[in-house]
C-alpha cells in the first residue's frame, strides 16, 4: 500500500509523469503543480527522481528559451527574429 504513494500521498499516473516530461523545462514548476493539483516540492521531488531538470530559461525579452542538442540555450523568438533582419541586410544590400 504505502510503496503505491508518493511522499505527498498522492500517486503519480502515467499521465501526470508524462506531462512533468514533456512541461519540465518550458513550463514553470508553479504551473505544473496548479495543472496535477500537487505541490511544488511534490513536482521538484519527482523532477529529481526522473532525474530532469525544471529549469525555465528565458532571454532577456521574457521569451522562454529551449535547450539546443549541442547544450546551449536558444531563444526561438529572438532568433528568427535575428534571421530575418540579417535577410532583409542582405536584400537592401543588393
Ligand atoms: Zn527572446
Amino acid at each position: 500500500m504505502w510503496d503505491e504513494l508518493n511522499r505527498n500521498g498522492l500517486k503519480w499516473s502515467l499521465d501526470d509523469v508524462d506531462y512533468l516530461m514533456i512541461c519540465a523545462g518550458t513550463v514553470e514548476v508553479e504551473t505544473i503543480a496548479r495543472h496535477l493539483k500537487r505541490t511544488v516540492s511534490a513536482i521538484v521531488n519527482k523532477a529529481s527522481e526522473l532525474e530532469i531538470s525544471l529549469i525555465v530559461r528565458k532571454c532577456k525579452y521574457e521569451h522562454l528559451m529551449t535547450q539546443r542538442p549541442n547544450g546551449r540555450w536558444r531563444c526561438n523568438v529572438c532568433h528568427s527574429i535575428g534571421e530575418r533582419i540579417r535577410r532583409n541586410d542582405v536584400r537592401n544590400k543588393t
